[in-house]
């Protein structure tokens, strides 16, 4: 048995363990379990790559491999330790841009390792010209992830605005980038340069920040998606070119499940999934920014404790300033002490509230919140209209009515929580300054709300101190 046989069974081994991975993840109670076949995957097509570097018994390669190793883990481990669960989505963005990064390498290795000799034994004919588009392809997809994920890194860390960035013609310019693929890569194959191939890198370059740039802050979970998504095709694409199994199947994996968690989240935030891969295709410069929605009112904690005292029943909305603040301990124990006064407390929760998805969920159990009385945006919207009082804890875009009301606002169509519609509204949050879409918020000035500024954590236990 050869290294490269039992290289290759232990890649399928690992695939099938990323599978099992997968259908892990698909629910709460098998989570857990799907996180430890995925390391364990991981972890055997590592070995199974070292057996094969150890086979070529040159030492220089194996020296190197053991070095990126370990300060790959090294630093992996560091961040995945220090990482804020507000800062998981950013975290994401840098390791698919990392990804698209590795594939751009793969392709430019694969360039000089075939086409800049004119070939090679192993490649002739037909084959050679599949091994020049393969090049290209890798590139193009790596490329794209590449920058399309540093944008997003920024924008997710608020390095940079999170509003869409209106080129003129911006549609054009991505099916111009296209265009330009599609001739390249005929170029290349029929003969391959080294012009063309820095031509391709910088298209693709270009085209993947522009894509993510032109997507508003409001649709940037399905953003993240998709370049989760294009990550796997990147990878998949290095399988082709390194011949290696094992990436062929998990960027396949990942690819594929990427691609169609994008399009139930597009479904589930009311967004055309075209629309958003093709870098906000059809969206039109939104004016809804301009419009002077009159006066707020502010309320001090006393007072919202007297709201309180007086409500029958209490929605509370959480959304990011609540995951910022950690301020899910207090709010767990006011929701206990009304209770205990016979108020009917729940939760509404946004699909997209906080920055990823699930984040308000982990954040109340982690704060021993009931799981009953924790609901879905569908479950509790058509009760808003029966409550006394909603409390909105640093939630903004995901409450914001104009997404219901305003055909010309940047986030028109995304489903929102129907507070306005309560009897009373207290709004927790520091300012006036809009959400992570970047748009005003015209809830605050509706005659049922009233602003409680500061920090979400310390107003709550302000509130329960007077209650
Ligand atoms: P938003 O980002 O819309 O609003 C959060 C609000 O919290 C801000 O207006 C801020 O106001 C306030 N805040 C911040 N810090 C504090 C604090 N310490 N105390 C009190 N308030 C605070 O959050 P939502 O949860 O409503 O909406 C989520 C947004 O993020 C959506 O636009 C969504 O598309 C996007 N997103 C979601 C992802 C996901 O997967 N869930 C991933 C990526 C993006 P102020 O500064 O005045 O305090």
């Amino acid at each position: 048995m050869t290294a490269q046989s039992i290289a290759t069974a232990a890649y399928i081994v690992a695939s099938l363990m990323f599978i099992l991975s997968l259908a892990g993840l698909s629910n709460h109670e098998s989570s857990r379990q799907g996180v430890l076949y995925g390391i364990g995957g991981m972890a055997l097509a590592l070995v199974a790559t070292f057996g094969l570097v150890v086979d070529i018994a040159d030492t220089t390669a194996v020296v190197l491999l053991v070095v990126a190793v370990v300060i790959g883990a090294l630093i992996g481990l560091w961040r995945a330790r220090v990482v804020e669960m507000t800062g998981m989505p950013e975290l994401i963005a840098l390791l698919h841009s990392f990804v698209g990064f590795a594939a751009v390498l793969v392709g430019w290795n694969g360039y000089y390792e075939v086409e800049a000799h004119g070939g090679s034994a192993e490649f002739t004919g037909s084959l050679l010209k599949i091994h020049h588009a393969e090049v290209f392809i890798g590139i193009f997809i790596g490329a794209v992830t590449l920058t399309g994920s540093i944008v997003a890194f920024l924008k997710l860390s608020a390095r940079i605005k999170s509003a869409p960035l209106m080129l003129p013609g911006k549609n054009l310019i991505n099916l111009g980038a296209l265009a330009a693929f599609g001739v390249l890569t005929t170029f290349f194959v029929i003969r391959p340069s080294l012009g063309l191939l820095i031509a391709v890198t910088v298209v693709a370059l270009a085209l993947g920040w522009h894509l993510v740039a032109s997507i508003g802050g409001g649709d940037m979970p399905v953003v993240v998606s998709v370049l989760n998504s294009y990550s796997g095709w990147a990878a998949a694409a290095s399988g082709f070119l390194l011949n290696n199994d094992a990436l062929l199947i998990t960027g396949a994996l990942v690819g594929s499940s990427g691609a169609y968690l994008s399009y139930i989240m597009c479904q589930a935030m009311n967004r055309s999934f075209l629309s958003v891969i093709a870098g906000g295709f059809g969206i039109v410069a939104a004016s809804g920014e301009a419009a002077d929605y009159g006066e707020h009112r502010e309320i001090s904690a006393e007072d919202t404790a007297d709201l309180l005292r007086e409500a029958t029943s209490v929605i509370v909305t959480p959304g990011y300033g609540m995951a910022v603040a950690q301020a899910q301990y207090p709010v767990a124990d006011l929701v206990r002490k009304l209770r205990e006064r016979g108020v009917e407390v729940r939760f509404g929760i946004h699909p997209v509230a906080g920055r990823l998805p699930g984040h308000m969920n982990v954040l109340l159990a982690e704060a021993k919140v009931p799981y009953d009385i924790v609901l879905e945006m569908d479950e509790i919207n058509d009760d808003f209209a029966e409550t006394s009082v909603v409390l909105v804890i640093g939630a903004n875009d995901t409450v914001n009515p104009a997404a219901a009301e305003d055909p010309s606002s940047p986030i028109a169509g995304m489903p929102v929580l129907h507070v306005w519609e309560a009897e009373n509204v207290v709004v927790f949050k520091r300012s006036m300054a809009p959400g992570y879409a970047g748009v005003q918020n015209p809830l605050f000035f509706r005659d049922n709300s009233q602003m409680l500024f500061g920090d979400a954590k310390d107003k709550v236990e302000e509130v329960l101190r007077a209650l």
